[in-house]
């Protein structure tokens, strides 16, 4: 039972780990093309320090990690990592978001290490949309990848997807349709005020209500009643057993049942994506005067000041709302 309990009684049990910042894509939603303002890799949290830190986060009750980025497949050490992780007493499930460039050929060594679920990012099916929405042209990269995926047994294979006004949102039917031919489990996601260029605007944000409507042109979609703490609201389609997920970040939050925690590739703790404090914990771990045992005790009482101080929301509606300065690069789904 996780002891990560805030004001709200909201109980944390998963953590969302930023492995890097930087990205083999540029896709238009999430940082400019000509984005540099990386961290400095000193203060990238070393193989190390961050299984001492999710160490003492599954000490604490935390029994699911999602690792993320950037794109978290540019560690080199990812297969380490993961093996390690999987290593932990009691640990926790594992399961990853990618953009899919390197999924070929890392695939396999990952589900041999311990990996067991993975959503990999597509926003389109058409090649040349892609490259403007990415700046690169590695779509077959990405179809190449969800190919490993399967082949390598993770399951489920999810594919999330930012719809965007005037962009691609003309291909919620299509995508849906490759999903079911496909067999993967696709989600919608709205986009985020969470961007590196600070360029999020709410008129270009296509809602959930939006894309449900437009998917009930073609699709009858029937609620899955549990819905626990997961962001996605699902909904049977067409009375089959297959299901979509719709994400309603900004327009139907789910801050009301959130039970996760993030660590950020340079060792920072966050009670939520739009947090606008931190906590330190690589200074903990690189505190040479501290023994392990004082270490843990510090990020055990780290974990818990954080959550503590949670707010109940996002406050993206709230007039108040700032976004953070900290991007969601930088951050991790
Ligand atoms: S916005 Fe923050 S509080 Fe809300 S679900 Fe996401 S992480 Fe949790």
């Amino acid at each position: 039972m996780s002891s990560l309990i805030d004001t709200y009684g909201r109980v944390h049990r998963d953590l969302r780990v930023s492995l890097t910042d930087r990205c083999s894509l540029r896709c238009t939603y999430c940082m400019p093309h000509d984005f540099a303002a990386w961290l400095p890799s000193a203060d990238l949290l070393t193989t190390d320090e961050l299984i001492d830190v999710i160490e003492s986060a599954v000490a604490q009750g935390i029994d699911e990690i999602r690792l993320t980025g950037g794109e978290p497949l540019l560690r080199p050490d990812i297969v380490e990592i993961v093996a390690r992780i999987n290593a932990i007493a009691n640990p926790p499930k594992l399961s990853m978001t990618t953009n899919g460039l390197a999924l070929a050929q890392l695939a396999a060594p990952l589900v041999d290490a311990g990996l067991s679920r993975i959503n990999i990012s597509l926003d389109t099916l058409d090649r040349e949309r892609f490259k403007k929405l990415t700046f690169r042209d590695r779509i077959h990269d990405v179809f190449a990848g969800i190919d490993a995926a399967r082949n390598a047994g993770l399951k489920p294979v999810k594919i999330n997807s930012v719809l965007m006004r005037g962009v691609n949102d003309d291909e919620a039917i299509p995508l849906l349709q490759w999903a079911l031919a496909e067999g993967l489990s696709l989600r919608f996601i709205e986009q985020m005020p969470l961007d590196a260029g600070g360029a999020w605007s709410r008129d270009a944000m296509v809602t959930a209500d939006e894309i449900f409507a437009q998917l009930s042109t073609v699709f009858t979609l029937t609620p899955v009643e549990v819905r626990g703490s997961s962001p996605a609201e699902e909904f049977y389609i067409n009375g089959g057993l297959a299901s979509v997920g719709i994400i309603g970040s900004v327009t139907r939050p789910f801050c009301a049942a959130c039970d996760r925690v993030r660590l950020t590739s340079d060792g920072q703790i966050r009670a939520c994506l739009f947090s606008m404090v931190e906590t330190d914990m690589r200074a903990i771990v690189r505190n040479a005067e501290l023994t392990s045992e004082q270490k843990r005790e510090a990020m055990a009482k780290a974990f818990q000041a954080t959550v503590k101080a949670k707010l109940p929301g996002h406050g993206i509606n709230d007039p108040t709302f700032i976004q953070p300065t900290r991007p969601m690069s930088a951050i991790g789904g």
